[in-house]
């Protein structure tokens, strides 16, 4: 099988994936949200706040991507998809506890955007050849 360079699909894909409603449903993935968190200095809890960058982005990009190739996304289907990709994606987690953490955190998070979208589309390509079960 032939692959073309994946790096103008896969950024045409994020663009129209990323372009449409992005609404605040996962605060920690709003950068205002953190931002505004930051200038307003409130002390961090003790150990900070650990965020799961790969569980984060696969759970915000899931849904879009299985839509998007025309996959079954019946809750068997979806549950299979999402372990499935978690267990492909690489585990970051990463504890917040200050500025440079969260930069630190953003600028993986970027990183890891570009790859777990990668993870997601190739697992969406072979999800479609399989049988459907929602009523649409
Ligand atoms: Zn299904």
């Amino acid at each position: 099988m032939q692959m073309p360079p994946r790096s103008n699909k896969t950024d045409a894909v994020m663009r129209l994936l990323t372009g449409k409603k992005t609404t605040a449903k996962n605060p920690i993935l709003d950068s205002g949200f953190k931002e505004e968190k930051i200038t307003s200095r409130t002390p961090p809890k003790s150990d900070g706040t650990e965020i799961d960058i790969a569980g984060e982005l696969v759970s915000e990009f899931l849904p879009q991507v299985l839509e998007r190739f025309h996959c079954c996304r019946c809750p068997v289907c979806y549950a299979e998809a999402m372990s499935d990709a978690l267990a492909k994606a690489p585990t970051v987690k990463i504890r917040i506890n200050s500025k440079d953490d969260l930069r630190q955190a953003e600028a993986i998070k970027a990183k890891s955007r570009r790859e777990i979208l990668t993870i997601l589309i190739r697992l969406a390509i072979k999800r479609r050849r399989l049988k459907k079960h929602e009523k649409t």
